[in-house]
């Protein structure tokens, strides 16, 4: 396994930007999530580390070695970096068995046949498809499947493994389950992973850490716990998790942020800046009850399982996402008040 490091990388069709500026380094053994709307990039990223495609500009490393240079115009083809491929489409061979689905790659580079079974058993075993290794790809199902393209990774033993929306193709509770099958994978193998979703609950489900990506860009690089807790910007902080961006003004710097005035109320902010101008206000920064000095109106109420997502309108006229315990009837006059949200200065 290694290291991924992209410097400076862009690509362009005909002219047009579809990545730019991508500078990030991926550490030996991580599990990186690429998220982002359709259309921003994450597909072409992989595609480059793949080796798919030329960068138009920059350098991608895979641990030391260079594999793709703009400038000088090397670039390692595909078969000769040792990455595995997971497709959301799975491309088995429908004509052979797992067993010999999974081989393949080994039986295309002349790996001995006892060699080659050892490590058909090991894949078998990681990915907990003994049972099946007899059947045909018709005979199993979507996740089954899915696990015979991540099981035939691994046999190669690859630098890295690279997914592209490998669970779009599968049912809710499948998907649940296949996360599962993807994190014991990266456990036990410790291979480098990167996954592309557009899916924000896979990829806090999975990763290690997650590219935001917008409009060809990386946004932010982060665990998903700082995503959600600490957004650095505005897409962030309305892309990843429920809440609303409130404008914040006049801060006057406190020991973890500031104090400043927000929706005409003076409150304090965790910030690691000493200037903020949004807030991300997440629902369990809005406690409700008559005390509040806030006011708001119930828009929607939604049931969620447990609890009620009200989505409410303050008398200011800012939209604003909280969590209930009982129901409130739409028109309902409901009382706020808000407890230390998150602050960034916008960029
Ligand atoms: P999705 O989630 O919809 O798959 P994505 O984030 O993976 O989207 P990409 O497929 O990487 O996005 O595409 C990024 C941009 O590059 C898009 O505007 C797309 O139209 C464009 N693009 C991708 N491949 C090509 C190509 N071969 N020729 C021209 N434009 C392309």
């Amino acid at each position: 396994m290694a290291k991924l490091t992209l410097n400076s990388v862009g690509k362009s069709f005909d002219g047009t930007p579809a990545l730019a500026d991508i500078t990030a380094e991926i550490a030996d053994g991580e599990f990186v999530a690429l998220l982002g709307p359709s259309g921003c990039g994450k597909s072409t990223l992989l595609r480059l580390l793949a080796g798919f495609e030329h960068p138009s500009t920059g350098q991608i490393h895979i641990g030391p070695q260079e594999v793709a240079n703009a400038d000088t115009g090397h670039m390692q083809p595909p078969e000769a970096r040792n990455i595995g491929f997971v497709f959301q489409s799975y491309a088995l061979w429908p004509h052979m068995n797992v067993r010999r689905n999974i081989g393949y790659p080994l039986e295309v580079r002349g790996v001995p046949r006892a060699e080659r079974s050892r490590r058909i058993d090991a894949a078998l075993e990681a990915t907990a498809l003994g049972p099946y290794a007899d059947r045909m790809p018709s005979d199993l199902s979507g996740g089954q499947r899915q696990r015979v393209a991540l099981a035939r990774c691994l046999v190669t033993d690859p630098t890295a493994v690279l997914l592209d929306e490998p669970l779009a193709n599968l049912d809710v509770a499948l998907r649940a389950s296949m996360q599962a099958v993807f994190s014991d994978f990266h456990h036990r193998t410790g291979a480098t992973m990167v996954y592309v979703t557009h899916d924000q609950a896979e990829a806090m489900a999975m990763a290690d850490r997650i590219a935001v990506m917008e409009a060809g860009r990386i946004v932010q690089f982060d665990t998903p716990e700082r995503l959600y807790a600490r957004p650095q910007n505005r897409f962030v902080a309305g892309f990843i998790g429920e809440g609303s961006v409130v404008p914040v003004s006049d801060p006057k710097p406190t020991e973890d942020g500031a104090e400043v005035t927000l929706l005409d109320r003076r409150i304090r902010v965790k910030s690691d800046c000493a200037a903020p101008t949004l807030s991300c206000l997440r629902p369990e920064n809005i406690t409700l009850g008559e005390a509040g000095a806030l006011r708001a109106r119930v828009e929607r109420c939604t049931y969620l399982g447990g609890q009620y997502r009200l989505g409410l309108r303050t008398t200011d006229g800012a939209e604003l996402m909280a969590r209930s315990p009982a129901r409130h009837a739409p028109g309902e006059q409901l009382g706020l008040t808000l407890s230390t949200p998150w602050a960034f200065a916008e960029t």
